[in-house]
């Protein structure tokens, strides 16, 4: 079903207007849902094994177009050519094998014996999952929730990113020429406050699964309640990352430059350097060295690190943040604005050092290349300082001592600690946030216990 309005996507880029997108709302949402219904009962049906073999089918459509899909993202959103042809791209793949394969474990793996009764524990699909994503990692975001659902035997309703729409009207191409049965995916193009909002509210809906800001979660809980459909939130981040005086002083300082990539737009960044005071002096020293080289330019270029922001409402914003820092007390170390040389929306990447405890910088996402630094003297106060927002998506923290690690990890209020290292994704391990950073965790069976109805058959002995 089309929609006679459009609404139009520009490149990050250059500006350029790349589509007239369909812009789906109440009508369109509602026929993609009923599309949905009437296709869930049969794929809910169809065999794991099979439901396996079209997801891998799918897998296989995403790497034979990994250069279309990699070219269209990073025209459309800005990120790395290079990152999206290498990296993420194979991960979108990746979801569908993986989700395949792990759907192939599930059976029995959790059954067990209670005083002689059997108990068999059943996923049962559960109906429509409605996806809603963000426009920072469009593809592999979308993918990270479709995949379990599809896997788990729910029939989807993709709401794509208004500002990045396009790659997932493609996979809704794979995903036919896959042989995914019609109905089971379903793309509605359109914007959030209308398209996502009809869908949020929508009783047809079994499951949401929502990636986002906190601002726009609050609004996803508020439409689901009236319906009770039970909601993943992944949320936003205010990540600290931790440099204790006995770590790798190369390796910390390499990742903490590592926090500007995609422009700053990547909800896991560890924004919040938290550095023992006694090295202090030292890590600037060095990270300021290794800022410097950071290339920004045209993402599609290989030599660039890094792009430019998504949108001029979002450089606006990310600009504003960086003036009421300097107004607030902060003091820029480097950077601190747009970039003047290459005009449009390119934004420095930015550090800033003594922002007073109460400085909105510390405490509210950016979603930019805007770092801060603040010293510590001692794990207490390192512990306190990284908790010390409503945040607690991911820490990362680097030091040489494994039983500080242990330490400190044990006491970080977050979904995710990295120790020594950063962005480490296994697909099977817990992921989600904690405190305002979302709601429930997804990744290996904890996905499948979200997607699914999960059931304990009970079963008395056989006299
Ligand atoms: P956003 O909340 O503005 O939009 C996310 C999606 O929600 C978009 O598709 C949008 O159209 C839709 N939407 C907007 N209003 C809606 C409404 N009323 N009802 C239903 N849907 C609506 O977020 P964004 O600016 O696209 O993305 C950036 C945010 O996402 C950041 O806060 C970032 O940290 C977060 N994020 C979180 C994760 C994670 O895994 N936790 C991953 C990536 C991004």
């Amino acid at each position: 079903m089309g929609s006679a309005e459009t609404f139009s996507d520009v490149s990050p880029i250059d500006g350029v207007e790349l589509a007239a997108v369909p812009r789906g709302g109440a009508a369109e949402v509602d026929a993609a849902v009923r599309a949905a219904s009437d296709a869930a009962d049969a794929w809910g049906r169809t065999a794991p094994k099979e439901r396996a073999e079209v997801l891998h089918r799918l897998a296989d459509g995403v790497l034979e177009r990994v250069p279309d899909l990699a070219a269209v993202e990073t025209r459309d959103n800005g990120s790395l050519l290079r990152s999206m042809r290498d990296s993420v791209m194979p991960r979108v793949a990746r979801n569908f094998r993986f989700f395949a394969d792990r759907l192939m474990e599930l059976q029995g793996s959790a059954d067990a014996d209670y005083e002689g009764f059997a108990e068999r524990v059943r996923w049962d699909p559960s109906g429509v999952t409605a996806v809603i994503t963000p426009w920072n990692a469009p593809l592999m975001l979308a993918t990270w929730r479709v995949a379990p659902a599809l896997a788990a035997g729910n029939a989807v309703v993709l709401k794509p990113p208004e500002w990045a729409p396009l790659t997932a009207s493609i996979l809704a191409d794979v995903a036919r020429d896959a042989g995914l049965p019609d109905g089971v995916l379903n793309v509605v193009q359109g914007i959030g406050e209308e398209a996502g909002a009809a869908l949020t509210a929508h009783p047809g809906v079994d499951r949401i699964a929502f990636t986002g800001s906190i601002e726009t979660g609050r609004l996803v809980a508020a439409a689901a309640a009236p319906n009770l459909t039970p909601t993943s939130l992944e949320l936003g981040g205010k990540s600290p990352f931790l440099i204790f005086a006995d770590a790798d002083l190369e390796a910390a300082v390499a990742q903490a430059v590592n926090q500007f990539d995609n422009a700053g737009q990547v909800c896991l960044a560890g924004t919040r350097l938290l550095v023992e005071s006694s090295m202090a002096d030292r890590f600037v020293e060095t990270f300021a060295e290794a800022a410097a080289a950071i290339v920004q330019g045209d993402p599609r270029d290989d030599a660039t690190d890094i792009g430019p922001q998504i949108t001029r409402e979002h450089f606006e914003r990310v600009d504003g943040f960086v003036r009421r820092a300097v107004v607030d007390g902060a003091r820029v170390v480097f950077g601190g604005g747009p970039n003047e040389e290459l005009g449009g929306l390119y934004f420095r990447p930015t550090l800033f050092a003594d922002a007073p405890a109460d400085a909105e910088i510390l405490h509210r996402e950016v979603f930019g290349p805007v770092l801060t630094i603040q010293t510590f003297e001692d794990e207490d106060e390192a512990v306190a300082l990284a908790n010390s927002t409503d945040y607690g998506l991911a820490a990362v923290l680097y030091t040489g001592d494994p039983a500080r690690a242990e330490r400190v990890s044990d006491r970080l209020v977050a979904g995710t600690v990295w120790v020594n290292c950063f962005f480490v994704r296994d697909l099977n391990a817990p992921f989600g946030g904690a405190k305002g950073s979302g709601i429930g965790r997804e990744g290996g069976v904890w996905s499948f216990d979200f997607y699914a109805d999960v059931k304990n058959v009970c079963i008395a002995p056989w006299t």
